[in-house]
């Protein structure tokens, strides 16, 4: 809950493009998931540097959203700000094959800047869900390739908004699906990208492929976080949820799929309980045949009382 004096600063400050008690059902790709205090949408960097440092000031913390593609927010919902980069969309082309993309920018505007101006490199993404933010943060990617292969450097502010840094690739510490070694609730509000020059055919070919097998192998018809696990090391998440027979088990209105077993789609009516209660009957279940502990990939968020 945030203080009726609390909520009047920051109303002040963003006028409208602050909302109180929002569901984030409506902003999560799973479609669960109870309200956030606020959900601030800050109009540029200078909004976004006074919401943090109000934030701070206040006590109140805060969390960035991408595209919600990754998230899993607890039925209970979540404290503080939830803060939306929509209006961070700025796309460009740099000198030297480099493509410089604001953090609010979403996956299919960089796949159609790429055939646009025949920009191979990035193909990979083209199926991976969310904003260019959630990407840096998560360091999406498939087995072949992922974003810290083609980043060259992110911008970043800092979690009071008092400091915007450009960090290099080499002093960037990605990890298996993480960006680690910044400080909690930094922000990250553009990521530069290496590019090859290529035809805009070959790389619209080479996007249609990528999404193909997606088609093939997920299901896509169905509210998702896509894969749920870590892959451990050596082994598959989803191949071990399957030879645990948990292919198509339910909790209410969520079901481990049928089609890819590290995926938890969300049947209708599903709550956050329900798909954390397969979560742990996937762990569980996988951990007593294998004695492999499995990591969640999905950012879980929200209160727990
Ligand atoms: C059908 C489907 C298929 C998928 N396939 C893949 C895949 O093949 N590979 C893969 O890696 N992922 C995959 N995902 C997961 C998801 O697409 C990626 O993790 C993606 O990067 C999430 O982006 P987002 O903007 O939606 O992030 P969100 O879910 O909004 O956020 C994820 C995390 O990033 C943080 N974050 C987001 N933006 C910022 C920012 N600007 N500054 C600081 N922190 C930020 C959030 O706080 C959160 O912790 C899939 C998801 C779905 C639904």
């Amino acid at each position: 809950m945030i203080a009726t004096r609390a909520r009047r600063r920051l109303e002040d400050l963003l006028g409208d493009r602050i909302r109180f008690d929002v569901p984030m059902s409506r902003h999560t790709s799973l479609c669960v998931g109870g309200p956030a205090d606020a959900l601030a949408t800050p109009a540029g960097r200078d909004e976004l540097a006074e919401l943090l440092a109000a934030c701070a000031s206040l006590g109140i913390p805060h969390r960035v959203l991408g595209g919600g593609f990754n998230t899993l927010v607890r039925d209970e919902g979540l404290d503080g700000v939830v803060i939306r980069l929509q209006h961070f969309g700025r796309l460009e082309a740099r000198p030297g094959a480099m493509l410089r993309a604001e953090a609010g920018v979403s996956h299919n505007r960089v796949a159609k800047f790429c055939v646009a101006n025949g920009f191979a490199g990035l193909e990979f993404g083209a199926g991976i869900p969310g904003t260019v933010g959630g990407w840096l943060a998560m360091n999406a990617g498939i087995p072949a390739r992922e974003v810290a292969d083609t980043v060259r450097e992110v911008e970043v502010m800092s979690p009071t908004g008092a400091h915007l840094r450009r960090i290099p690739r080499a002093s960037l510490r990605f990890r298996y699906r993480s960006l680690t070694g910044l400080a909690p609730g930094s922000v990250f509000l553009s990521g530069l990208f290496a590019v090859r020059l290529d035809e805009p055919e070959s790389v619209r070919k080479e996007i249609e492929r990528h999404l193909l097998r997606r088609a093939e192998t997920q299901p896509l018809h169905a509210p998702s976080c896509g894969s749920v696990f870590k892959n451990p090391p050596g082994a598959f998440a989803g191949r071990l949820i399957e030879e645990a027979g948990l292919k198509g088990s339910r909790i209410g209105g969520a079901e481990i799929s049928k089609i890819h077993a590290n995926f938890i789609v969300n049947r209708g009516g599903a709550t956050a309980s329900d798909v954390l209660g397969l979560i742990e009957r996937a762990r569980e279940a996988v951990s007593r045949r294998t004695g492999i502990q499995l990591e969640t990939e999905v950012a879980i968020v929200g209160r727990t009382r």
